[in-house]
C-alpha cells in the first residue's frame, strides 16, 4: 500500500465533510475501530453524511475495499470523548482506521445475530472467553490493517496503536476482542527492529529506577507514554543512551529519563 498526498493511492475516495483542520502536529497514533454496521458503503455512507458528526479516515471493508473519508492530514472524528495517559481528545493526534464489522452479536437458539438483525454463520463468529459472541473480522481485513498502518508509519511518525476501548474505557468496547490488536501492534511497531539474541541480552547492563518513571516510545517528553510507569525501585535491562535517555527493558522497552536510574 502506498500514500501520496496524505491519501491512500489503493483507497475509493469518498470525502467526508465531518473533519476539523489539518493536525497541529503530525500524528504518532493510530486508532482501531469498528463500525458496528453491515457493509463498508453503508458505513461510508454514513460517515459522511452531517448528521453522524463522525468520521474517519480509512473503512476497510468485508468486500476486500477501502474506502477514505478524510485525508491523512486532516482531523477526523472517531475517537470522541478519551483519554490516553497524558493525553485528551484523541482525534488531534491520530489516525482513525474504521474495520467494516458488526460488532457484538445476540445468540438466539443455534444462531447469531447482530444488533441490526442480521444473521451470521457458524464461521463468522467469535466466541470470546468469557462466552460473547462476536463478529469475526476478515483475513483480509487483519492483513490490510497491517499493511495500512505500515504504509501511515512509512510517512508520519506513528508510535502508537490503539484500541478505541483503550482510549474510551466503559464507554466504547470496539474492536473487541475478535480483533488480534497484539498481532497488529507487533507487525508494524517492531517492524524492521533487529532480533536480540540470548547472548547480548545477558550482555546488558541492569539499572534500578530510583522514582517511578514514564516510559515513552522515544528520547524526549515530545514522545508519547507507552504504559503505566515503572514503578520505583524497578531493576531494568538498559538496551541504549542517547541525550540524557536510557532504552530500557520491562515487560516492553522504552525510554526514561537517565536523571533517575541509578547503574
Ligand atoms: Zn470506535
Amino acid at each position: 500500500m502506498k500514500i501520496e498526498d496524505n491519501r491512500l493511492i489503493e483507497a475509493e475516495y469518498q470525502p467526508s465533510p465531518n473533519h476539523s483542520g489539518h493536525f497541529e502536529r503530525e500524528p504518532d497514533t493510530i486508532i482501531i475501530h469498528f463500525t458496528a454496521g453491515g457493509s463498508r458503503t453503508s458505513s461510508s455512507n454514513w460517515l459522511c453524511d452531517k448528521r453522524a458528526k463522525a468520521s474517519c479516515h480509512i473503512v476497510l471493508g468485508r468486500d476486500e475495499k477501502i474506502s477514505q473519508l478524510v485525508d491523512f492530514d486532516t482531523i477526523a472524528w472517531h475517537a470522541g470523548r478519551s483519554s490516553w495517559l497524558e493525553r485528551t481528545s484523541l482525534n488531534k493526534y491520530s489516525i482513525g482506521i474504521e474495520i467494516d464489522n458488526a460488532g457484538k452479536l445476540k445468540k438466539s437458539g443455534q444462531e447469531y445475530y447482530s444488533h441490526f438483525g442480521r444473521k451470521y454463520d457458524r464461521d463468522e463468529v467469535f466466541i470470546g472467553k468469557d462466552g460473547i459472541p462476536w463478529h469475526a473480522f476478515t483475513e483480509w481485513q487483519i492483513e490490510n490493517t497491517v499493511k495500512a498502518c505500515l504504509a501511515l508509519k512509512d510517512i508520519y511518525p506513528i508510535e502508537l496503536i490503539l484500541g478505541h476501548n483503550e482510549i474510551s474505557p466503559g464507554r466504547k468496547v470496539d474492536p473487541g476482542p475478535a480483533f488480534p490488536l497484539d498481532y497488529v501492534r507487533d507487525k508494524v511497531l517492531n517492524a524492521g527492529r533487529k532480533d536480540q539474541g540470548d547472548e547480548s541480552i545477558s550482555e546488558d547492563p541492569m539499572a534500578l529506577a530510583s522514582e517511578n518513571l514514564n516510559i515513552r516510545s522515544g528520547p524526549g517528553t515530545q514522545h508519547p507514554i507507552l504504559r503505566s510507569p515503572l514503578p520505583k525501585g524497578e531493576k531494568v535491562k538498559v538496551m541504549d543512551a542517547k541525550n540524557g535517555w536510557t532504552k530500557v527493558e520491562v515487560t516492553t522497552s522504552g525510554w526514561v529519563s537517565s536523571r533517575y536510574l541509578k547503574t
